[in-house]
């Protein structure tokens, strides 16, 4: 379980180690194309994506952005030195606070070294934030900062949190946020090829926000809109609905009756961080992947352990974002 290991965490420790798998890279907008009414696809380029690692499935990336009135400071990444040692983070933390660049979470939808791109799907939410606005108005040309993985590095893989082991029974629920990581897992995993079971549920402001997603065959994919719902709800019921007609299913990845029985402590999820996920699934069939508003994760999680005494060790549970509270 990597729950104290802060390398697994999306905060800022990884970021600065150049020589720990991820890096800066400068890149600016190829394209923005608006994909659903809540979605948009931002293909970003620049020569070093050459070395960008292509390890995925549900890699993160930070975007780092520019002020709000458009200014950049020299964060030293002309200096090959300042990306490899993390100096250009150091220079960013030492910027007064009004004066830094907003960094954000978001997941590496698909990579292509050769042709230098890189796809970032960016939800357009209200309260905006500086993401999603930068998402909402970004042009050809625009610059930004991600900080991803460097493929040259034996940490290549760092920020990836799906960990199935030899699963083939899985479970994937989360947000819009989540979209893009589930979207690309369903991708990666179709190319594997073979027998799966897979059911996703994916919660979405509206009908019209489903995305097209090529599926492993046995893939059942749930587009929940949200409507005027409170946020979390439609997917919450449509999980609960799922566990109670298909309790087999979950039962799959019940803790074995040997093993002690599972605490589960409270997180305070307005201070803390909740995020939970095993670096290693070591056999049987049963994996789930959950991720989204930290209240909405922290349900599921309760309903998947408590109530249906699933194995901790077998999910993976990511407070993506936490509602009415910007990101850092
Ligand atoms: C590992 C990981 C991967 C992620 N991948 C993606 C991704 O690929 N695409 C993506 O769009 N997001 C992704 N997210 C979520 C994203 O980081 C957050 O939504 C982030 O807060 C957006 O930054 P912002 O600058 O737009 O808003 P912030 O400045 O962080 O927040 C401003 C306000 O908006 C609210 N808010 C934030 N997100 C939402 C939302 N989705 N709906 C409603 N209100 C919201 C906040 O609570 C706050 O009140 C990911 C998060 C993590 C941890």
């Amino acid at each position: 379980m990597s729950t104290p290991d802060t390398t697994a965490l999306p905060d800022d420790s990884a970021i600065a180690i150049g020589i720990g798998g991820f890096r800066p890279y400068r890149l600016t907008v190829a394209r923005n194309e608006r994909l659903t009414p809540h979605f948009t696809r931002l293909t970003l380029t620049g020569p070093d994506l050459v070395v960008f690692g292509t390890d995925r499935l549900d890699q993160r990336i930070k975007l780092v952005l520019q002020l709000p009135d458009g200014r950049w400071h020299d964060l030293g990444l002309d200096d090959p030195e300042a990306i490899h040692t993390g100096a250009w983070y150091e220079r960013w933390r030492a910027l007064e606070p009004d004066q830094q660049h907003p960094i954000r979470t978001y997941t590496v939808r698909s990579i292509y070294p050769a042709a230098r791109e890189l796809v970032v799907d960016v939800v357009l939410h209200e309260p905006a934030g500086p993401a999603g606005r930068f998402g909402a108005e970004a042009q050809p040309g625009d610059e930004i900062i991600v900080v991803g993985p460097d493929a040259r590095s034996e940490h290549s893989a760092i920020g990836i949190d799906f960990h199935r082991g030899t699963a083939r029974d899985l479970l994937l629920a989360g947000d819009e946020t989540a979209a893009p990581a589930i979207c690309a897992i369903l991708e990666q995993l179709a190319e594997i090829g073979g027998q799966w079971r897979i059911h996703a549920f994916v919660e979405v402001p509206t009908s019209a926000d489903a995305l097209t997603v090529d599926a492993p065959a046995g893939t059942a994919l749930h587009w929940l809109p949200r409507g005027d719902r409170a946020h979390g709800e439609a997917l919450i019921e449509a999980v609960t609905a799922f566990t109670a007609a298909d309790s087999e299913f979950v039962a799959l990845g019940a803790l074995p009756a040997e093993r002690e029985p599972q605490q589960l402590e409270d997180v305070d999820i307005d201070h803390d961080l909740l995020w939970e996920a095993p670096e290693q699934v070591v056999g049987g069939a049963f994996y789930a992947w959950i991720a989204g508003e930290s209240g909405v994760v922290k349900q599921l999680r309760r309903h998947l352990v408590r109530d249906h005494g699933v194995d901790r060790g077998r999910v993976a549970f990511m407070g993506y974002w936490r509602q009415g509270r910007a990101e850092n």
